[in-house]
């Protein structure tokens, strides 16, 4: 059955992947229809539930953020994985051997080589630094580790290590499994001579001249390491953090540079152990150093995760969107980082998360506070926070800012806050932080509060775009969902027709294959492209959903699918033709009339006696009675 090639694994592997058990593992889901499930949304955030999954379909799709897709779709998106990692994952849960991957290109099949074998080359190290904590020179930074409260299971959970104060304990140790143009590509190692960068390798193309390149030797010395892991759990890269109080020993903190398996723009420190409990929850703790993560997580509050000093970018959070959009944020945004504080929180801002802020007394970052307080104090100091909403605090700052009582101080003070309210995508909030700021600050002035409210609302970016859903017809809808049964009828080739008393088979597929093909009525609709593509597919289908060319029509066919309720019978789909026969006459019959009157004054005799008869011909052909509503006509 695990046939070698990917593609028809990957559909006997869709087959057997029962979409509302994965999705069950992620989101709660209740029973919505004959053949729907429904639940709160894992890509927005939502209080009541738009996300649905269609059990016999086998897809999923959201009304409130259009996201839609099949079981696939749904694991890469929720997990944040490539595709052969989402079948790999669904073949795991499923219990199925995988077979080996096919790649499409030999480059592709290298760098897949290479990442294999840089997650090795981490693990090892990973092993290799905890070996060496344990060992007695490991004693001064068990000591620091200690002195950090960190107890042995933390230090476990956390797979922290120690460098050893020597270049080539760590090459030595790992030159056994490893080539040495690997361990080039790990960041791991340093290396004097000034060779030009190593580009992608293999194991062909190592240099086999003779030609000497420098010694490669530990870039982490003297060093605790913490491992760094992408949100799967595999360590990727590390953070060093010196013991040495020599200056000449580098940076306090050292971190890995960018490979070909961490990228820092993408990975959220601790985000595969807090991933769970930030659902559960439903909001995230976001602190600044790994070591203030560390604690915060040692003291039972599981849900935090570390941006490691530098701004968020917007793949981060994106990211942490995904398990929940409420977090709190526990540094001081006014320390020295504020920029890049400021920059995080204004990306939160425009992805719409619901940010509080709590700021600990002066002096104390998370780790101090926990050690010197409890946590009970801090878990009283989160709960707080729930008061502190991000936009209070920014108008507070505000006031401490320019705290003169008069207009000029004001108006500094709502140019301040001008552009941070400008970040908020809904014109509704906007409008509502521009009155709470008109307040707050005071402002009594009728024209300043305009212009803050007018500056507030018109934010270039917005505009409400109706969506096409709700622009499409019930004819249009009705047709789709015939030309989509096409796959049904081949499944089920003995399902009857739905009337009584008749043996002729209905194939509403077919049926609007015949009525569309023939006339075209399809043209200037909203569908149309959805239409064509489900047209042109005839019925050799195997999964409908397939079949759209766009991202549009994709979404747009699966929430016409998703709410399909009565069912189709010859008389649905032969009105559905008709109304579509009535839009397609009217809209002639508008455009006839609008040249006639353009042409009014200028235009030839023939051309005018032309449209004139073709204008008595669409509004005879509108008032034929088989156009009407009840059906005269035998199908
Ligand atoms: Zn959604």
């Amino acid at each position: 059955m695990t046939s070698p090639s990917s593609d028809n694994f990957k559909e006997s592997l869709k087959q057997q992947a029962d979409i509302v058990r994965i999705v069950g593992d992620y989101v709660k889901l209740k029973k919505a229809g004959a053949q729907n499930f429904s639940g709160l949304c894992p890509f927005h955030n939502e209080k009541t539930p738009s996300f649905s999954v269609h059990a016999t379909r086998q897809f999923f799709h959201c009304f409130g953020c259009g996201e839609s897709g099949d079981v696939f779709t749904f694991v890469q998106k929720v997990e944040n994985i490539t595709f052969p990692e989402a079948v790999r994952l669904i073949a795991q849960k499923l219990g199925v051997p995988m077979p080996k991957i096919s790649f499409s290109s030999p480059a592709e099949a290298r760098d897949a080589q290479v990442r294999m074998a840089l997650l090795d080359v981490h693990v090892r190290a990973t092993q290799f630094f905890q070996e060496c904590l344990r060992r007695p020179e490991g004693a001064n930074a068990r000591e620091y580790l200690k002195s950090r409260g960190l107890d042995a299971e933390t230090i476990t959970r956390f797979r922290i290590g120690y460098a050893p104060d020597s270049g080539f304990l760590l090459r030595d140790a790992l030159r056994r499994e490893f080539d040495e143009e690997l361990l080039r590509e790990s960041g791991l190692f340093s290396w004097k001579e000034g060779r030009s960068q190593p580009s992608a390798i293999s194991h062909q193309e190592k240099p086999q001249t003779g030609q000497q390149t420098a010694a490669i030797y530990s870039k982490f010395r003297n060093r605790v390491m913490f491992p760094i892991c992408n949100d799967q759990g595999k360590v990727i890269a590390f953070t060093g953090r010196t013991l040495s109080a020599d200056e000449k020993a580098g940076p306090k903190y050292l971190n890995s540079p960018e490979t070909a398996i961490y990228s820092k723009s993408r990975v959220l420190f601790n985000l595969d152990n807090a991933k769970e409990w930030i659902r559960k929850l439903d909001y995230s703790i976001l602190v600044e150093g790994q070591m203030d993560c560390i604690s915060v997580y040692a003291a039972g509050f599981h849900n935090v995760i570390a941006s490691s000093g530098t701004a968020f970018t917007e793949l981060q959070a994106k990211l942490l969107g995904r398990f929940s959009k409420r977090i709190v944020v526990n540094f001081d945004p006014d320390t020295a980082g504020a920029r890049a504080t400021e920059r995080t929180l204004g990306l939160l801002v425009e992805e719409e998360f619901n940010i509080q802020v709590l700021t600990l007394e002066a002096g104390f970052d998370p780790d101090l506070f926990i050690r010197r307080k409890g946590k009970d104090a801090y878990a009283a100091a989160l709960n707080q926070s729930k008061e502190h909403k991000y936009f209070d605090y920014l108008i507070d700052r505000a006031r401490a800012m320019f705290p003169a009582r008069n207009a000029e101080s004001k108006v500094k003070a709502v140019n301040h806050l001008l552009p941070h309210i400008q970040k908020v995508p809904s014109r509704i909030v906007r409008d509502e932080l521009a009155m709470e700021i008109s307040q707050k600050l005071g402002i009594d002035s009728a024209v300043l509060r305009q212009e803050l409210k007018h500056a507030a609302t018109s934010r270039a970016a917005t505009h409400v775009k109706a969506t096409a859903e709700a622009q499409i017809t019930g004819a249009e809808r009705v047709l789709i969902r015939a030309l989509g049964s096409a796959t049904q009828m081949q499944a089920s080739a003995t399902r009857t027709s739905s009337r009584e008393g008749t043996d002729e088979e209905f194939d509403p597929a077919r049926q609007a294959q015949y009525a569309l093909q023939s006339e075209h009525l399809y043209e200037g609709l909203t569908a149309q492209s959805l239409i064509e593509a489900l047209l042109a597919a005839g019925t050799e289908t195997a999964d409908v959903m397939e079949l759209p060319k766009t991202e549009e029509d994709r979404r747009l066919l699966a929430a016409i699918l998703m709410s399909e309720e009565e069912e189709l019978t010859p008389e649905t789909v032969e009105g559905a033709v008709r109304a579509l026969r009535r839009i397609y006459l009217r809209r002639r019959l508008e455009e006839v009339q609008r040249t006639l009157e353009q042409e009014r004054s200028g235009g030839s005799k023939g051309e005018k006696h032309a449209l004139l008869q073709e204008m008595v011909r669409l509004k005879r052909a509108l008032m034929d009675p088989g156009l009407g509503e009840t059906d005269s006509k035998a199908s």
